[in-house]
């Protein structure tokens, strides 16, 4: 049957290998395993559903949140000469019955729809009088609570999968591979954990890098001037800062759009449609932008602000290189952004539970920016990769700045925290280590620390940022919530004991500051 598959992508795609996963993954659909398939996003999931669906005898239902989508997709399908059409909130009534009679007449292979459609018992039952072989269930995350994009219709799925006789074979379509997230799709519907398949989530094309410490107006006008051929996107956490960004790259002369939901529908559109034709170059968005674009040249995604977590911002980055060129994700970490994620965090309506796993989940993020190991390679063991190797072209692969030994800044950082024992948090710390004359320090007695004052020729942001890297780095554990305590590690107990070094690049002296540089 793999052979059959190979010839149709070929014949109806032109491509001549499938990718990393495709394989595994269709050839375990085409054995009537139900599966859950997490690949990166541009990694190819659509093949892995359409192909089986042009084998099996029936009908495959493929159900998408993202409408504006499924119109592109459908039209790909049927210049490729693949008889499919989608039903969802944005056809006529007449359009959806005619579309209706033709699945009943048995006229499409591949039928999108939108969750909600499922609410309707009539569909259900239309459903159950064809032959429905495949339900492909794409963004498989929106099921999951734990998700970034909880959609309650999903939940209709698991009710349908109980609905539709005989049971059709589950495809469930991630680029979200958290343990939390993975246990639920599985959970929800009824798919064995030994049915994931996890495809290699690198991608080899991205170069990472973070910028500290700079002048991000600065540095955004010199890389989008030196870089102005290029469609590149630059996120912003704020409606606000997205209209900022846009005057002032409007200003230079860029070819600039921008798009944030405060925006009309019709502009956003407008604006979305001249960056995918390439009238415009740079488009500055909040994270509204980018849920199902598919624009394959985007040479750089710059994250002005940090994002709220990993997944996000593998997600936004991962619209860089869809077309497998050479591409950059840069994300511009400055300390006090941090602030405005936790505010979002704190202004939701979100549970305490929850908001207590979007702070940890932020923490992974700010622990991304601080690391010195390869990004690449923390952004997949993040995902649950285990054998990554160094990229060899981040940021931090191709820094080559010495290596300084900080093993007793590190003892003493660690000793300190074990003599606090272990239940504060980063900033009160710091304020022991440098000796500040805060009263809470002399109420809890600290001041009597053989620790107290210790680094007290450093100033406060060195030791935090300093502290921020023993984290990064595993030594130390912040707990959950939003003011997490600081434990230490077993790995952080090695370097108190003697038993494992610690080394850090050496510093790098920063030549430009904000106040120094009025260009815009
Ligand atoms: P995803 O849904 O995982 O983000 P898509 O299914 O949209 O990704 O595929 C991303 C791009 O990769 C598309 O342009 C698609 O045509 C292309 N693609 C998919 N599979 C292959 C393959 N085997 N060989 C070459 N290109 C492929």
């Amino acid at each position: 049957m793999l052979s059959k598959a190979k010839d149709i992508l070929q014949s109806y795609y032109g491509y001549t290998e499938f990718r990393k996963g495709q394989e595994t993954i269709i050839d375990q659909v085409l054995h009537g395993k139900d599966t859950v398939a997490i690949m990166p996003t541009g990694g190819g999931k659509s093949i892995c559903y359409q192909i089986p669906a042009l084998i099996f005898p029936g009908v495959s239902i493929v159900i998408s949140p993202l409408i504006s989508l499924m119109k592109d997709q459908v039209d790909a399908l049927t210049n490729a000469g693949i008889p499919a059409t989608f039903i969802n909130s944005s056809i006529t009534g007449s359009e959806m019955d005619e579309r209706l009679q033709g699945m009943e007449a048995g006229k499409y292979k591949l039928v999108y729809i939108a969750p909600e459609r499922l609410e309707a018992p009539a569909f259900i039952e239309l459903l159950n009088r064809v032959n429905v072989s495949l339900l492909a269930i794409d963004e498989a995350h929106c099921i999951s609570q734990w998700g970034h994009d909880f959609r309650p219709s999903y939940l209709l799925i698991k009710k349908l999968i109980q609905q539709i006789y005989p049971k059709p074979i589950i495809l469930a379509l991630t680029a979200t591979a958290t343990p939390n997230v993975k246990e639920d799709i599985c959970d929800l519907l009824n798919i064995p954990l030994s049915n994931v398949i996890l495809t290699g989530f690198g991608r080899e094309n991205l170069a990472f890098q973070v910028i500290k410490g700079q002048d991000r107006d600065l540095f955004l006008k010199e890389y989008i001037q030196k870089n102005e051929d290029q469609a590149g996107i630059v996120y912003a956490a704020t409606r606000k800062e997205v209209e900022r960004l846009y005057h002032q790259l409007n200003n230079l002369g860029i070819r600039v759009g921008k798009y944030h939901a405060g925006m009309s529908e019709t502009e956003r559109n407008r604006n979305q449609e001249e960056f995918i034709y390439d009238d415009i170059t740079v488009m500055v968005a909040t994270s509204a932008f980018g849920m199902g674009i598919n624009k394959s040249n985007v040479r750089y995604v710059i994250h002005y602000h940090i994002p709220k977590n990993m997944e996000s911002y593998y997600q936004e980055a991962g619209r860089a290189g869809r077309d497998g060129s050479e591409s950059e994700c840069i994300l511009l970490f400055a300390p006090q952004d941090v602030h405005i994620q936790k505010f979002f965090i704190d202004q939701s309506d979100m549970n305490i539970e929850r908001k207590e796993y979007e702070y940890s989940k932020l923490r992974k993020m700010i622990s991304y920016c601080h690391t010195e190991t390869c990004f690449q390679q923390y952004i997949l063991q993040y995902f649950g990769e285990v054998n990554a190797c160094n990229c060899g072209k981040c940021g931090n692969c191709t820094d080559d700045r010495k290596q300084v030994d900080v093993t007793e800044d590190a003892q003493m950082v660690l000793s300190c925290i074990k003599r606090m024992n272990e239940r504060f948090g980063k900033t009160f710390i710091t304020k022991v280590l440098t000796g500040s004359n805060d009263k809470k320090i002399n109420s809890f007695g600290f001041h009597q620390l053989s620790t107290y004052g210790i680094m007290r020729e450093k100033t406060q942001k060195d030791v935090n940022e300093f502290i921020d890297y023993l984290t990064a780095e595993g030594y130390l554990r912040p707990t959950d919530g939003a003011y997490p305590v600081l434990m230490i590690t077993n790995k952080g107990i090695n370097v108190l004991i003697g038993g494992e070094k610690v080394f850090k690049k050496e510093k790098i002296q920063v030549k430009r500051l904000a106040q120094d540089n009025p260009l815009f």
